[in-house]
């Protein structure tokens, strides 16, 4: 049965990006569950599949983004695609705001921190804003302070230096500062600005996290950017990810998961967008296969430079793999880790990822690609202590050590224990009375009032 409808219409517009459209189509859920009808405008680039989400409107606009931009990586594909969809975003908008029925207003829009012109568009068509922050707030509070950090030399970190503190950005470490900036130094400066100022100008900032991860963080949120905070949760204790999947989740997971121990299978998945070199993707290999533990291993298409697949394998290697452990191109990750048989997850601490693990009380070993993943892991590991960081060792031996301490060890056992205590909170959180419950009536009440 069809839910009470409010009469209200919010516009969602995610970033096209894996972990960017699984949160906005569960905030989606969540907001329609609580009257609001949605609309989704979104690229033709890694367009969501509207077949998987019968209940919302889906409008496509172009993008012009090339084969080669496609290819260029995230933070280029990002600058190029905020130029191109400008135009088309706008006049879709307008459309929408025209064609909209009395009976049914459209009282906000809601799209991802990093579009740059949509605050400008929505201004000039008078329809309120609201920002989806698909990082730790811990990690988004640091935007307007990163182009000052960049400048401090800090960089490049001496080995003496390297696990120090950053002052201005704890936990973070020296040494993650060069993954945090990629090559992109100064450039990045005009984005991180307007990203800052565009989020002032809003009129909310919504945060899948909660109080019970970084409440600090969140009250800090609100005085940098001046704006309503909301931290409704990890959004797929509400809604699950797969609905939302780009690419096409090998089932066969499920039933070979079933097949295994309780707690004995290590899940490897660097996500959507982290790619390793040839050498890299050996090592993690030999490390898995020398741990004699099984293990469920994403080995995203592409994401190995220079491959198609996983052919840099000698037939040797495949066959000692298959002995116990099993390669996918893609999986149904929540449904992995909720699994009784994943005992651990090899990860690159993207937020989503993270929060996964979390909700799902699998500990972690921490394999950060850059950016916000450097924050994350350094939480796992270094505060909350719920994982084992590999400190960007991609080596066999290393790999098969943090394996092995992780699911045989009683270091091991204990950071499992600290887990099961995180993932308490966090459950408690999204239940009935729970900080985050009680966030998402507060937005709800927020947007209705716009
Ligand atoms: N994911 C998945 N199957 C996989 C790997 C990842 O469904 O084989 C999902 C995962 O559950 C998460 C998202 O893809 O919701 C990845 O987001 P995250 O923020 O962790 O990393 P990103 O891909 O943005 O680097």
């Amino acid at each position: 049965m069809e839910e009470k409808r409010n009469g209200l219409r919010v516009i969602l517009f995610p970033l096209p990006l894996q972990g960017c459209i699984n949160p906005m189509l569960q905030l989606a859920n969540i907001l329609h569950v609580r009257g609001f009808s949605i609309t989704v405008i979104h690229t033709r680039f890694n367009a969501p599949k509207a077949s998987s989400h019968p209940l919302f409107t889906f409008l496509q606009i172009p993008d012009g983004l090339s084969e080669t931009e496609i290819q260029d990586g995230v933070m280029s594909l990002l600058a190029q695609i905020n130029l191109n969809a400008e135009s088309p975003f706008r006049d879709c908008l307008r459309k929408v705001l025209l064609e909209s029925k009395e009976s049914e207003r459209v009282t906000c829009l809601i799209d991802d921190c990093g579009w740059l012109f949509t605050q400008s568009v929505s201004e000039s068509l008078k329809l309120p804003r609201l920002v989806l922050c698909t990082f730790k707030a811990t990690f988004f509070n640091a935007y307007p302070s990163l182009p000052l950090i960049r400048t401090k030399g800090y960089l490049p970190v001496s080995d003496s230096e390297a696990e120090d503190s950053v002052p201005e950005f704890p936990p973070l470490q020296k040494r993650d500062l060069s993954k945090v900036f990629g090559e992109f130094g100064e450039k990045l400066d005009p984005f991180l600005h307007a990203v800052v100022e565009t989020t002032i100008r809003s009129s909310g900032l919504i945060y899948m996290s909660c109080e019970e991860l970084e409440k600090d963080s969140l009250t800090l949120s609100n005085e940098i950017f001046k704006v309503p905070v909301f931290a409704i949760g990890p959004f797929h204790s509400y809604f699950s990810a797969s609905s939302s999947s780009l690419f096409t989740q090998d089932e066969t997971c499920i039933p070979w998961l079933d097949d295994q121990e309780d707690k004995s299978v290590i899940y490897v998945s660097l996500g959507s967008v982290v790619n390793i070199t040839e050498t890299e993707f050996l090592e993690i290999a030999c490390g898995l296969s020398n741990s004699k533990q099984p293990f469920l291993w994403v080995v995203r298409p592409g994401s190995v430079l220079g491959a198609k697949w996983i052919e840099p394998l000698s037939e040797g290697l495949v066959s000692s793999l298959e002995e116990k452990g099993k390669i996918v191109k893609w999986a149904p990750q929540q449904e992995v880790l909720a699994h009784r048989a994943t005992g651990g997850f090899l990860t690159h601490n993207g937020w989503n990822s993270t929060l996964e693990s979390i909700c799902e009380g699998v500990p972690m070993i921490c394999l950060p690609g850059g950016w916000d993943q450097m924050l994350n892991s350094r939480f796992v590991s270094d505060i909350w202590k719920i994982g084992i960081h590999l400190e960007g060792r991609i080596e066999k031996k290393e790999i098969e050590k943090a394996v092995r301490v992780l699911m045989e060890e009683s270091e091991g056992n204990k950071i499992r224990e600290r887990m099961k205590v995180l993932k308490d909170e966090v459950e408690k959180s999204v239940k009935q009375g729970g900080s985050s419950f009680q966030s998402i009536e507060t937005l709800a009440n927020h947007i209705l009032l716009l």
